[in-house]
């Protein structure tokens, strides 16, 4: 059996007509855009054909794309970029939770330059319930910003209610949506939001190249500064073979999107369907199917999501799991702690991320090997003997002396 990639919510392979443009950029097309020349006027023009093209693919117009070097970055300038442009209006910026480090983060050292921040709960399934933002907004809330679906359990919030709520009581509002563009369909305008944040490289485009959009007449202030790139919001020489590369993969998954989520959504549904059938004590993060159609989160009692890794790659299966090795400690998942697990079930969590190459017979594969390593895995744990079955309450375990009980 090949190697078995199920990470797409970490990155995916770079389509190749997506790579040949890249390269035909960088030892073709390799003027600069801001040169008069006829190098730097063609740089220029692909440019702006790729502007149209990613702004196609979430019903922009061309004039509301700033490209960026990514998701992380297009974030920053949304958060911080408001935050300054606003400041006269209020103070108050409204998150959630369970958003990527790159928004937490971000308001975070907002919260230290003096702006105070709401993060909202969300529910056992991820979602921010829209009454909870009815509540913290106020008339000095001058953002919310909400992602569009969430990169650990794929949960994929009610943008278009909260979007409402935030333009009622006047405040702005952006949503993270690098791990929803290119791999679901999804309108700005329809949505009602000012700002959104997109990602090449979450969507078989290349790495370190993201766009945010950001609504005619939206109130903003660049956060780097330097030559008037981008219309003066984000200085810096554009990155041409990256910017044209996103301008492919918007054009691929336009035309893509409904065939895949289709297919994603049965493979989705058989890797769930049946481990939740042949594996006992394991339980299905995120919601049932408010979610993305290649995301699966499931949590396995009695087993460290670090094994279980370790023991899907010896088989050639390339897996993430809930706990972000940092400086050495495992740290339990945030998200997984809002929506109310345990540290333990957390630490239990493998996050499945199917994408367009996956196929029925690597599913299958993946269903024959994991209930192996599963029992494997929890023969060695002192504490999963306590809770079989198959040891009466009477019997003391010899693992935990009875102190289970
Ligand atoms: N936001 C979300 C929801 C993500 O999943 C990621 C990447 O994992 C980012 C932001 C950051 O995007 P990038 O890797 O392009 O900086």
């Amino acid at each position: 059996m090949e190697r078995i990639y199920f990470d797409h919510g970490a990155t995916t392979k770079t389509d190749e007509t997506v790579a040949k443009a890249v390269i035909e950029m960088m030892l073709e097309n390799y003027g600069n855009p801001s040169s008069i020349h006829s190098f730097g006027r063609n740089a220029r023009k692909v440019i702006e054909g790729a502007r149209e093209k990613v702004a196609a693919l979430i019903n922009a117009l061309p004039a509301e794309i700033y490209f960026t070097s990514g998701g992380t970055e297009a974030d920053n300038l949304a958060i911080k970029g408001i935050a300054l442009a606003n400041q006269k209006k209020g103070h108050h910026i409204i998150t959630s939770a369970v958003e990527h480090h790159a928004i937490l983060h971000t308001c975070e050292y907002l919260e230290k330059k003096g702006f105070t921040v709401t993060y909202l709960p969300v529910d056992k399934y991820g979602l921010v319930d829209p009454e909870t933002l009815r509540q913290a907004i106020n008339n000095k809330t001058i953002l919310v910003s909400i992602m569009m679906a969430n990169n650990e359990v794929g949960t994929i919030q009610p943008i278009k209610e909260l979007a409402a709520i935030a333009k009622e009581a006047g405040a702005y509002f952006h949503t993270d949506a690098v791990q929803a563009v290119g791999n679901i369909g999804v309108d700005v305008k329809e949505l009602g939001v000012d700002a959104l944040s997109l990602s090449g490289h979450k969507f078989y485009g290349p790495k370190g190249i993201g766009a945010l959009y950001i609504r005619k007449g939206v109130k903003i202030s660049p956060i780097q500064h330097g030559g008037g790139h981008e219309r003066k919001l984000r200085a810096g020489t554009e990155n041409v073979p990256g910017i044209v590369g996103l301008g492919v993969a918007a054009e691929v998954a336009q035309r893509d999107i409904p065939v895949k989520v289709e297919r994603l959504l049965q493979l989705r549904q058989k890797l769930i369907t049946s481990i939740l059938k042949n594996i006992d004590h394991v339980q299905l993060n995120g919601h049932p199917e408010k979610r993305l159609p290649g995301n699966v989160n499931l949590s396995f009692e009695f087993v460290e999501g670090e094994s279980l890794l370790l023991n899907l790659d010896l088989k050639g299966i390339a897996a993430s799991s809930g706990s972000a090795c940092t400086s050495g400690s495992l740290d339990p998942s945030h998200v997984l702690l809002a929506m109310g697990l345990s540290h333990e079930t957390a630490h239990g969590s493998l996050r499945l991320t199917l994408g367009r190459a996956n196929t029925e017979q690597e599913v299958d594969y993946f269903l024959e090997v994991i209930p192996i390593i599963i029992n494997r895995l929890r023969a060695m744990s002192p504490l999963y003997g306590c809770s079989n079955q198959s040891i009466r309450r009477s019997e003391v375990c010899e693992n935990c002396h009875g102190d289970n009980e």
